[in-house]
């Protein structure tokens, strides 16, 4: 019974938990209601136990002493409003994350267009270290918790006054790398007692974790699946990501059709193109033939030069060759130009600027 005396943040918390916390307390389920509906009620969304006038004043001291409410600090907004925005946020440590607004722009991950989408981060640094990526660059610190996922959308909608209809798991980490307290964010996010976003608005996106795409696809929530596979082959694969010398292309490409049978599901491809990496035609002919074997999506994405490493995005015209040959095989596939490109776009690097200074 121990877990329930220790302290948990308020938006770490499920409703099933907060009422056997309650019970415990020898208080009325209903109990729990009330305080989700003030932390996650559009109007109320309250940032405080003092406020929450229904309840005893003596129960809210109980409440705040257990279950206290932390929010990261927002401390750079970059960006405006038609273009991207990017959110820097310093978590109880100092550690910093960011998050990213995406205005209304044809979909890019779900069926439905003209909705804003925010980039959530899930961890600080990450552990795989991808050659062209710079949250690894500064290596690996932490997990985020769950509230530290959740609170990334409340403080983002309060700050912009926008509603985020869509969330992409692809900010700073590696979200099934940090498993259990995605899958809980993702529960908060997910409930009618919680953020109440739809689970088909969401997108994880990983560089291949099999075994955790293989967990994922067994679990109801209907999330979307996103790849980040960058390469057709695993002798390009291994050159730029290491996580595939654990995870060969054979065992992902499995793990990504077993996902899409479990959920009925179709995914998608994330392609970066780098010159002189990636951007072979034999290499995009290979891609359409992984891609056409699970009706997947293919997203091109120009490489977001990052300081400090040698890559480059190919010439426009390379992007449109290898665009081309993905059509002419007959494949959905769409180059990502972002509009963000002059704010830093790249993952993690505001984070590496902040620190840094
Ligand atoms: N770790 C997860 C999610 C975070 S990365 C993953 O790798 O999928 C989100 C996406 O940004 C990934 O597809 C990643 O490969 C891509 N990315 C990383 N660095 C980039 C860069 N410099 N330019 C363009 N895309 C980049
Ligand atoms: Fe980590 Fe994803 Fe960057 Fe690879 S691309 S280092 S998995 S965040």
């Amino acid at each position: 019974m121990g877990s329930h005396s220790s302290r948990q943040p308020l938006h770490s918390v499920t409703l099933a938990e907060l009422e056997s916390g309650l019970r415990e307390l020898g208080q009325p389920a209903y109990r729990a209601h009330q305080v989700m509906e003030w932390i996650y009620q559009r109007e109320k969304r309250l940032e405080v136990w003092t406020g929450m006038t229904n309840l005893p004043l003596m129960l809210r001291n109980v409440l705040e002493e257990q279950y206290p409410i932390f929010l990261p600090e927002v401390v750079e907004v970059s960006g405006s409003r038609d273009t991207t925005q990017k959110f820097l946020l310093r978590l109880h440590d100092h550690e910093f994350i960011e998050t990213i607004l995406i205005p209304a722009s044809p979909a890019l991950y779900g069926e439905e267009s003209d909705r804003r989408t925010l980039c959530v981060s899930s961890q600080v640094g990450c552990v795989y270290g991808c050659k062209f990526c710079a949250s690894g660059l500064d290596g690996w610190k932490r997990h985020l918790s769950a509230d530290e996922i959740v609170t990334q959308v409340l403080l983002v909608e309060k700050i912009s006054g926008e509603r985020i209809h869509n969330l992409v798991f692809m900010g700073m980490g590696e979200p099934l790398a940090n498993y259990a307290n995605f899958m809980k964010a993702i529960t908060i996010l997910n409930a009618p007692w919680g953020v109440g976003l739809g689970a088909r608005k969401m997108t994880v996106s990983t560089s291949g974790l099999v075994p955790r795409i293989r967990e994922l696809a067994d679990q109801p929530l209907q999330i979307r699946l996103a790849i980040s596979l960058h390469g057709a082959s695993d002798t390009v694969r291994n050159q730029i990501m290491p996580v595939n010398q654990k995870y060969p292309l054979a065992e992902l490409m499995d793990a990504c059709a077993y996902y899409c049978e479990r959920k009925k599901q179709l995914i998608t491809f994330e392609y970066i193109l780098i010159e002189g990496v990636n951007e072979d035609p034999s290499e995009a002919r290979l891609l359409a033939d992984r891609a056409r074997h699970l009706r997947a999506k293919i997203n091109l994405i120009p490489y977001k030069t990052v300081e400090g490493l040698p890559w480059k995005r190919p010439s426009e015209q390379a992007q449109e060759t290898f665009l081309k040959i993905l059509h002419d095989c007959g494949i959905a596939a769409t180059i990502r130009r972002e509009k963000g490109h002059d704010i830093n776009a790249a993952c993690g690097q505001l984070r590496r600027r902040a620190s840094s200074s």
